[in-house]
Parts: C-alpha cells; sequence; structure tokens
C-alpha cells in the first residue's frame, strides 16, 4: 500500500546523502519532496504540513550522535512523527521501534452477563459486515482468551437483501451466534433484543452489524442514533475502506461529530491504496485507527500498531532500531566523558556498570549482534555466555561499597585486597575464584580499552601522527 510513498521517501533520503550536519538549508528540499510524496499518496493537506512542521523541528533540534549519519536521523524524524500521528494514545510510544509495541488502542472488554458492546457503522460496501464476523484474535477477543469468550452479533442490517443471510453464513464459519429478527424488524428493535438476550444468557460480547448507505445521510444518523441510544455501547467503531484515501479521514470525521466515535477499522489495506487514509484518520478526525483489514475474509482484520506501520511506510525497519537504541542511550557527551576516564585510567565499577546498562536496554547483546553487520560470526552461545557473565559482575559490583566502586586499585593492588574480595564473593554467592576472574578481566579490559583510545587519538590528531 506504501510503495510509492516508500520510494519517494528513500529517494528523497538517497539525495540527502550522509552530511555530517542537519541545517536549516540542507533539509529544505528534501522536506519539500517529502511533502509532495505524501500528497501524492493522497495524505490529508494539513495532516501533511503538520508532519513536515515536525519533522522538521525535530530534525533541526536533535543532538546529533555519533555513527549515525544525517540521513538516518531525517528517517527517524519522519518516523517519530509518524507514529505520534498515528498513534491515538499512550499505549505506543514513538520511543519504541520494536514491532511488539501494542496496538493503538484496546477494546472494551465485557464479562458473562454484562457484555461489551461494540457498534458497527459505515457506510456499505465498507466491510462491516466481514469485521463484525471476526474471531481470531482481534474484534471479538478484545484481550479475552478465547475460550472464555461468549460472543452474540446482531443483524441489524435489515435493507440490503441477503444481508442477514450473510452474517449466518458467517457467523456459522467462525462459531458465533447470530441474532436476527428477518427484514421486516426494527434495527433499534434488533440491537434492544439482543442486548437483552446476550444478557440473559451470559455472553460477554455482543456485536452490532448494522446497515450502510452509499452516502452519508440523514437517516443512517438517526437510526445509529438511535441504536446508540438504546443499546449504549462501550465502542462505536466506523469502518471505512482505505481506498478512499484521505476521504476515510473526512467521513471518521463526519460521523463522529454526528454519533461519536471510539475509534475507526481501516478496512482494504491490502488492496492499490496509496496510503493516505492510514496516515490521515487520526490527524483529521482525533479518532485512532484500532484494527485494519487486510484481506477478503473475516480472519484477516489484524490490530493496528503505529509503529509497524510507519516503519512500513517507511520501509526501513532495521536501520530505524538502530538508529533510535543508539541514539536513546549514547550521547556525544557521553561517549567523551568516558573516552576520557578510560584514557587517564579513571575507569571504575560505576563507569562498568553504566556501561552494562547501556548494552542491556540495546536489548539482548544477541538482538544488537544480529542488527550489526559483519557481526553473524558470533554464535548464540558465545552472546548468552557473555551475557550470563555479565548478570554475575553485575550482581558483584551491587555488593561493593561506595569506595570500592570508585577506586578498583582497593581491590586490585590494596594490601587488604583479597579480604575484600571475600566479602563479596560471600555478599554476592559467588565463588571467590568467579570475583578474582571478574577483577582480572577487569585490569585487562581497562588496559585494552585505553589502548584503544589513545589509538583513536593518534588518528583524529594529524601532530600526534609518525
Ligand atoms: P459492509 O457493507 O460494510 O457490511 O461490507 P462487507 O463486510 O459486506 O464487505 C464488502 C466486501 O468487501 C466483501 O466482498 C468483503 O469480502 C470485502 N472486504 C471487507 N474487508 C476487506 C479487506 O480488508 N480487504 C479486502 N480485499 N476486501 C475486504
Ligand atoms: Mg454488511
Amino acid at each position: 500500500m506504501f510503495d510509492q510513498l516508500s520510494n519517494a521517501i528513500s529517494s528523497v533520503v538517497k539525495d540527502f546523502g550522509p552530511k555530517q550536519r542537519i541545517t536549516e538549508e540542507s533539509i529544505k528540499p528534501a522536506l519539500k519532496s517529502v511533502r509532495r510524496a505524501l500528497l501524492d499518496a493522497d495524505v490529508n493537506i494539513n495532516v501533511a504540513d503538520a508532519l513536515i512542521d515536525g519533522v522538521k523541528t525535530r530534525s533541526l533540534g536533535e543532538q546529533v550522535v555519533e555513527g549515525v549519519t544525517a540521513d538516518q536521523q531525517f528517517i527517524k524524524a519522519m518516523y517519530d512523527e509518524l507514529v505520534d500521528m498515528m498513534g491515538g494514545d499512550s499505549s505506543s510510544s514513538s520511543s519504541s521501534p520494536t514491532p511488539s509495541a501494542p496496538p493503538a488502542s484496546t477494546l472494551a472488554i465485557g464479562s458473562a452477563g454484562n457484555p461489551a458492546v461494540i457498534l458497527l457503522a459505515g457506510l456499505q460496501g465498507a466491510g462491516k459486515t466481514t469485521a463484525a464476523g471476526d474471531d481470531e484474535a482481534t474484534l471479538t477477543t478484545a484481550r479475552l482468551p478465547k475460550r472464555n469468550r461468549k460472543v452474540l452479533i446482531a443483524a441489524a442490517d435489515v435493507y440490503r437483501p441477503a444481508a442477514i443471510s450473510q452474517l449466518e453464513i458467517l457467523g456459522k464459519s467462525v462459531g458465533v451466534e447470530v441474532f436476527s429478527m428477518g427484514t421486516d424488524a426494527d434495527p433499534v428493535d434488533i440491537a434492544e433484543k439482543a442486548l437483552e438476550k446476550a444478557k440473559k444468557e451470559g455472553y460477554d460480547t455482543l456485536i452490532v452489524d448494522t446497515a450502510g448507505r452509499q452516502i452519508i445521510d440523514e437517516n443512517l444518523m438517526d437510526e445509529l442514533k438511535n441504536i446508540k441510544e438504546a443499546v449504549k455501547p462501550d465502542e462505536i467503531l466506523l469502518v471505512v475502506d482505505a481506498m478512499t484515501g484521505q476521504e476515510a479521514a473526512s467521513l471518521t470525521a463526519s460521523f463522529d461529530s454526528a454519533v461519536g466515535l471510539t475509534g475507526a477499522i481501516l478496512t482494504k489495506t491490502d488492496g492499490d491504496s496509496r496510503g493516505g487514509a492510514a496516515v490521515s484518520v487520526r490527524g483529521v478526525s482525533g479518532k485512532p485507527i484500532k484494527f485494519v483489514g487486510t484481506g477478503e475474509r473475516t480472519p484477516d482484520l489484524e490490530p493496528f500498531y503505529p509503529d509497524r506501520m510507519a516503519s512500513r511506510i517507511l520501509g526501513m525497519g532495521d536501520i530505524l532500531s538502530i538508529v533510535e537504541k543508539a541514539q536513546a542511550e549514547v550521547s556525544d557527551e557521553e561517549a567523551r566523558r568516558m573516552n576520557d576516564k578510560v584514557k587517564n585510567n579513571e575507569f571504575d565499577f560505576n563507569d562498568f556498570l553504566q556501561q552494562a546498562k547501556l548494552v542491556s536496554t540495546m536489548g539482548s547483546l544477541g538482538g544488537v549482534a544480529k542488527m550489526m553487520p559483519g557481526m553473524g560470526g558470533v554464535s548464540s552461545e558465545q552472546m548468552i555466555a557473555a551475557e550470563k557473565r555479565l548478570k554475575k559482575n553485575e550482581a558483584m559490583i551491587a555488593v561493593m561499597t561506595e569506595e570500592e566502586r570508585s577506586n578498583p586499585d582497593l581491590l586490585i593492588k590494596d594490601s587488604k585486597a583479597l579480604e575484600r574480595l571475600i566479602r563479596i564473593a560471600k555478599f554476592s554467592d559467588m565463588p571467590l575464584s568467579d570475583v578474582k576472574q571478574f577483577m582480572s578481566e577487569f585490569q585487562k579490559m581497562g588496559t585494552m580499552m585505553s589502548r584503544m583510545s589513545k589509538a583513536n587519538d593518534k588518528q583524529q590528531d594529524p601532530s600526534m601522527a609518525g
């Protein structure tokens, strides 16, 4: 869905090149091209402008991080803005590019006899009925374990011929019961009776499938308002078709002001829509997309993850995670401070702890290694062993005194060093041999780091060469 937009953005970034710094001048053409790409993808113009503004502020404001090139930084700013724009609520923070981040929103959860009522609204053919039949891990489950769920679907679309039998076939195929009163009944009455049944028979979820029209009209809105009044839904979700581009966003805004929505379901994202809907819905209507339809069948409904969608738009998930992690944890200044300490032989256990923490916030060592080019040769056993050792070392540092931490010589060269090591072994519940091994590794590490940092200085400062 995002091919065109992705291509446009990556070509902008290529032109941009890995310059050292982003300046107001240097990003101007890039911003202009991205804006055009957004509009070409049928993103609403106000949303596009807000995005561009945000990207500009972010990429000029961000500190330049060592090892992160200007083009990467620009992508990161785009990513953060896109996630915010599509983000809905706090459950998905922009600082988390991991694909396991929670979806934009979860649905209200009911209990047996006190069902959560979900009202589905939308134009004809948007995909309401398909969504209503969903049984796998999304709509009806609403985070409830499958075996505890008891779902009832009310067939309140009485206008379209065959609407009810469509729902009945669908219900049968996913094992969900459908409540209908034929085509002569009043939709409000159907919804009410369905709710009564759901309460009496211990259902925990009631989904009300409603009729659509070709266009928004007053009858449609009135009917929705009346159903809303009658069953007091916990969720009113508008089902919109991604193929309609930014129309989907303005439709969401109109329905919201007429009946009040809790969110949207964006269907047909598997088609060749250009992505404008996904980017625009929340910016225009203020309502989050909660689910996306990715295929013609009911099980193709998925929770909406703003961060995944942003990665898909940019088509650069891997680069992003590296930049994000580096940026979050290592500021330039911090790197310089550490370097100085090493050079002056001041690297102590506090610094070690800090470095260890850095590694653990970057995810497992194995995970970090996989992302880095050229590190494929490190076996996972080696990685696991290294992680274990790091954990042990942290436990030892935890029982050191403040003095010992900031003056490692007390544990290495001092006359009472052995006594101290015995105490640390006892309190950290480690064999003394392990504690001794850590001390010797720590010493070696200091020597190695200081050699590396001196070599680095020589390379950078020509006056010291030769
Ligand atoms: P309703 O009028 O809103 O109830 O729409 P339906 O649920 O009957 O769906 C209309 C058509 O769109 C059906 O043929 C569905 O199979 C199809 N459809 C619904 N959602 C999706 C989707 O996410 N992707 C694709 N490709 N087709 C979908
Ligand atoms: Mg329908």
